[in-house]
């Protein structure tokens, strides 16, 4: 998913030690991945990962110390941005305020409708009414009722008459009549859009002058969503977004898609089927969800705080001089064990990341690691050439372990500075995309 796709990529940024030009492209390539995912729009996604590579650039991420969350600052703010920003609230000024529901069928027209209700009615300022006009469904017209009578809104509706635009102007009427200040017209949805739903809901549009016209979409039509915001928008220059059935693991990249295109408000979100799964939009969050950016935040923190940047730096130039010895080898098995989840944490080592995974390394394999090691001298630990096999049987007894384990965690050791030397090579690019990979 998502959060893992970035995980990934925060990974190739702060796995190496150094960040390059390389890795920032690396990253964003992820992030855009990771967003198409989430079904935004191609365009949208190249055009955002551009603008954030320019930031980056710009703010010299790749010299500061803590890149990995400087490039999650980017990502964030900017996607928070291209949301909206703040939150929008609604407009309700007039008495009444008539607020105009469209959307496809099965949207979630009627249900929001009544979720909204709700939630103006606990306001205590307002008097909601809601008007069903929806009238190619008898079932529709008792939905909104039960609805009603669940949050205790009056319902207004005909059933006698088969004219929305009617409807919603009697309702309106009767909400004047009645002390109603905000009167919800609910109506009717197609399964796609076509030409005669677009007709009837401009009419009632023209007909009621709503103070809000909001377009209600279900968050897991992905790429539909876009089109059909599109089209309403072209025929009804609606005020605002619903983004519904948010709940569950949909990831909501249609709000990503549905603001960049038709540039309009996303004002609420639906998170489930009952009366009071409703909120406010706040592109902040959402762009928390978007990139579930409450695992990569702490995975980038906990990198950040475990692994420290200046014993990388040490560690990079003992290889570059040949110096890397089993002492090195053991402080870096104490700083991935400090960090946690083995494997997740394998590349954050410059180098020991594709070797050791080679392993299959667990944390009883790091305890007798440990133990050889510690049962070394210190020359044999900076100097690894000198152990002969009385030394390797003295190790082995000294660790209970055996003389086979030995050998096996010296090859692991040679094979681990071979690669390191190599990466300090011109191949090291090319290593380092083996690894990450
Ligand atoms: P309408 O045809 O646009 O009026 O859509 P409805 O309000 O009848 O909703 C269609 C279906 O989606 C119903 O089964 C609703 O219970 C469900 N639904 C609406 N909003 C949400 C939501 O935010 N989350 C979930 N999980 N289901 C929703
Ligand atoms: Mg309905």
């Amino acid at each position: 998913n998502l959060s893992e796709k970035l995980d990934k990529a925060l990974h190739v940024l702060k796995g190496h030690g150094q960040i390059t030009e390389i890795n920032v492209a690396e990253t964003l390539k992820e992030v855009r991945r990771a967003l198409l995912d989430a079904d935004v729009n191609f365009k949208i996604a190249k055009d955002f990962t551009n603008s954030v590579k320019e930031k980056a650039l710009g703010q010299n991420v790749l010299t500061t110390l803590q890149p990995g969350q400087l490039m999650v600052k980017l990502v964030k703010d900017e996607l928070t941005e291209l949301m909206g920003g703040d939150a929008e609230g609604i407009n309700l000024s007039g008495n009444p305020s008539v607020i105009l529901m469209s959307g496809l069928q099965g949207s979630g027209k009627t249900t929001f409708s009544g979720k909204l209700a709700n939630y103006l009615k606990n306001k205590k300022t307002k008097k909601p009414l809601l008007v069903a006009c929806d009238v190619y469904r008898p079932a529709a017209i008792d939905q909104l009722h039960v609805v009603g009578e669940q949050i205790g809104v009056e319902v207004y509706s005909d059933r006698d008459n088969n004219d929305p635009v009617a409807i919603a102007k009697a309702g309106i009427q009767h909400a004047r009549a009645n002390g109603h200040n905000v009167v919800i017209v609910d109506t009717a949805g197609r399964l796609a859009v076509d030409e005669e739903m677009m007709a009837e809901i401009s009419d009632i549009h023209k007909a009621v002058t709503p103070e809000e016209t909001l377009f209600v979409v279900d968050a897991m039509t992905g790429q539909d969503a876009v089109n059909t915001a599109k089209a309403f928008n072209d025929r009804l220059d609606f005020d605002g977004v619903i983004l519904t059935k948010l709940d569950g693991d949909t990831r909501g990249g249609a709000a990503i898609s549905i603001k960049s295109v038709v540039n309009k408000p996303i004002k609420f979100i639906g998170t489930g089927e009952k009366m009071d799964a409703i909120d406010v939009f706040y592109p902040s969050r959402m762009a928390d969800r978007i990139l579930g950016m409450g695992d990569v935040v702490s995975l980038v923190e906990r990198a950040q705080e475990q692994y420290d940047e200046e014993e990388a730096r040490k560690l990079q130039k003992k290889i570059a001089k040949n110096q890397f010895g089993f002492d090195d080898f053991l402080s870096q098995i104490q700083q991935i064990k400090k960090m946690g989840s083995m494997k997740d944490l394998m590349g954050m080592i410059p180098g020991a990341g594709k070797a050791l995974k080679d392993v299959d390394i667990d944390d009883d394999a790091f305890k007798h690691i440990e133990a050889i090691i510690h049962s070394m001298t210190p020359g044999e630990r900076s100097t690894p050439s000198m152990l002969n096999a009385s030394r390797k049987k003295r190790i082995a007894k000294g660790s209970g372990t055996s003389v086979q384990e030995v050998n096996q965690l010296l090859k692991q050791f040679n094979q681990m500075s071979k690669m390191m030397k190599m990466m300090q090579g011109g191949s090291g690019r090319k290593m380092m995309q083996m690894m990450s990979g």
